[in-house]
């Protein structure tokens, strides 16, 4: 049956994304705790029905890869959206070094620069980066997260980034937010727009006639756009940074331009410097709820040594000592996943059959991972981080 708002008890807010906020829900008839996104729209209830027809199809979307679907409903001019509550939250807030937020056209906000007005910083290896084993895990499960999608629903995601890849203390990896509803995006009541991008070179291109994320919805690019997402994601998690150059007030279309004129990025090669997690202090991302990351694993005091990585028990965890000229923490076979999702030419980019016969994903299959494991070191280190930014 339909779930409605007298149904629910609201608890703490989850998160915040750029259309509204997440918070955690008991579902009272059932006593299942759900996660409740709130998205405020821009539309004529007539559009209403439509929407919610739309969305009927994620009661298909079942998998262990895809967040579960329990409903949504209206509440004047906003859609709830319930889903499954994932108690680890998302990839980002576990490994990667926030962004800066948002860039909220609508305040007066300073631009966003977090990545480099560290002061008092003091840089310590992240215990929770993920180790080859456990990088491939994620991959395995958003490559079939979305290969599902496409094959049993008929969708792409179009919207694949490490905020909507979701895992909870049972140590599963799942996706959350795939477009299914053309209405619904139609109606977002857009005022942010997001200050990193994971569109594919040809999303970018097909959409430069209007300002770029406006509405390029539903329209010329294919799936294989979101396998490039797929791969700026695994290396942004990798890295635990956003591989491209922010976007600036000064330069909007810096980052842009980046992707479709620059290099792909990819997994740092051998005498690369390797970002080793985040830098220490102030920033003005710190605590910032922007982008729902204001806990990153950014704040970390007492650690100052090296940090057994391998405690997935598959004793890969290398450990790179300090200074330049140091090898690749990643397997040639890694490294040539990555690569083949980020080609900038669509058409010769991987497809999911492909990633998931890729030796890469081949010897996942094989390996014991202590997920479970990983995920509470993850959530230990970023809800220190979070004390000690408040
Ligand atoms: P954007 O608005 O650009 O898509 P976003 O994905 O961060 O960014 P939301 O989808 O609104 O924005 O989500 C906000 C945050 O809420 C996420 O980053 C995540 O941390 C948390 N969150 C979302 N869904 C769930 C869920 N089902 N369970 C637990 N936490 C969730
Ligand atoms: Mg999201």
């Amino acid at each position: 049956y339909a779930i409605n708002m007298e149904q629910l008890s609201l608890q703490n807010e989850l998160g915040r994304g750029n259309y509204g906020t997440v918070k955690k829900v008991l579902h009272r008839p059932t006593n299942v705790e759900m996660a409740m996104k709130e998205i405020r729209l821009e539309l004529d209830s007539s559009k209403l029905n439509g929407i919610l027809m739309e969305l009927d199809i994620l009661h298909r979307a079942i998998s262990p890869y895809i967040v579960e679907f329990y409903g949504a409903f209206f509440v004047e001019s906003c859609v709830y959206y319930c889903m499954e509550h994932m108690d680890g939250g998302s990839l980002a807030s576990l490994c990667c070094f926030p962004a800066g937020g948002n860039v909220n056209l609508t305040s007066e906000h300073s631009p966003p620069n977090s990545s480099s007005s560290s002061t008092s910083a003091s840089r310590t290896r992240n215990p929770a980066r993920p180790t080859e084993p456990v990088l491939a895990r994620i991959a395995s499960s958003m490559t079939r997260g979305l290969a599902f999608l496409k094959d049993h629903l008929g969708v792409m995601h179009r919207d694949v980034k490490p905020t909507n890849v979701l895992v909870n203390t049972k140590g599963e990896v799942k996706l959350c937010d795939f477009g299914v509803s053309g209405q619904l995006e139609k109606s977002i009541a857009r005022t942010n727009v997001g200050c990193q991008s994971y569109m594919a070179p040809e999303r970018i291109k097909g959409s430069s006639a209007s300002p770029p994320n406006a509405d390029d919805t539903f329209t010329s690019y294919t799936v294989s756009a979101d396998i490039w997402s797929l791969g700026l994601s695994i290396v942004e998690i990798a890295k635990g940074r956003y591989p491209y150059p922010p976007e600036t007030y000064e330069n909007v279309f810096a980052q842009l331009s980046a992707i479709v004129e620059g290099e792909a990025p990819g997994l740092p090669e051998d005498g690369d410097e390797e970002v080793d997690g985040p830098i220490i202090g102030g920033g003005q991302a710190s605590g910032s709820p922007q982008d729902g990351r204001e806990g990153s694993p950014m704040v970390i005091i007492e650690e100052n040594g090296v940090v057994d990585e391998s405690g997935d028990g598959t004793g890969t965890g290398t450990g790179n000592g300090p200074g330049k000229g140091k090898k690749s923490r990643w397997t040639p076979d890694a490294k040539d996943w990555v690569r083949r999702c980020l080609v900038k030419n669509a058409s010769e980019r991987a497809t999911y059959p492909e990633l998931l016969d890729h030796p890469w994903l081949l010897a996942d299959m094989d390996r014991e991972v202590d997920m479970v494991g990983w995920v509470a070191r993850a959530m230990e280190w970023r809800d220190r981080g979070r004390k000690a930014g408040e």
